[in-house]
């Protein structure tokens, strides 16, 4: 059983390869960002409320991203799990901490995917085309980036301090195979 954290800024590539791994690893990916725009789908007053937030490129309250994970990895832990965007916040980490505690879980890779904005950018501008979603145009994306400078660097950085021996930077700005290829030759070592 492998429980893994995917950390690294909008566009560099962290939801294709925590795919990729679940897959190869037979474990479920938990993409906070797929199922909050799943909820979009619902249409009530919570999905008109999250889609203000995640259009604008801001980040969805902790308590509700606590809520729908803690209730996910309660029901999906069984094999084990990719976090792919979360946690993003320190008050997330300390609660997602608590909760593995309390549940004695523990998470045995965190992988760093870097890029610089450049890259990043070129890339969501791609997949804007490619996947017409909302938050993939050039303001939304400097909102979505500085976000994650504020905030979610912090907590991998927190992460990558308390858990060196399982925390491991990736350069996101190679090939998506050769990314993968370096990931999984980190898995097949431990
Ligand atoms: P992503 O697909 O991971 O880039 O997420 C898309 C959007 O969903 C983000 O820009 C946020 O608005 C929201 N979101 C996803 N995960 C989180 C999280 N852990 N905390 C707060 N907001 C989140």
């Amino acid at each position: 059983m492998k429980n893994i954290i995917f950390f690294g800024p909008p566009g560099a590539g962290k939801g294709t390869q925590a795919k990729v791994i679940s897959e190869y690893l037979n474990i479920s990916h938990l993409s906070t960002g797929d199922i909050l725009r799943k909820k979009l789908l619902d249409n009530d007053e919570l999905a008109k409320e999250l889609k203000s937030i995640m259009s604008s490129g801001n980040l969805v309250s902790d308590e509700i991203l606590n809520s729908i994970v803690s209730l996910r990895l309660k029901n999906e832990r069984v094999n084990g799990f990719i976090l792919d965007g979360y946690p993003r916040t320190i008050a997330q980490s300390k609660f997602l901490d608590n909760f593995l505690m309390k549940n004695s879980i523990s998470i045995n890779h965190i992988f760093n995917i870097q890029i610089n904005f450049q890259t990043l950018q070129e890339r969501i501008l791609k997949r804007s085309s490619e996947e017409s979603r909302e938050d993939d145009n050039i303001d939304v994306i400097k909102t979505r980036y500085n976000e994650y400078l504020n905030s979610t660097e912090k907590v991998s950085n927190l992460y990558k301090q308390k858990n060196s021996t399982i925390f491991q930077e990736v350069d996101g700005s190679q090939q998506i195979h050769e990314i993968t290829q370096k990931i999984k030759e980190i898995l097949k070592k431990s």
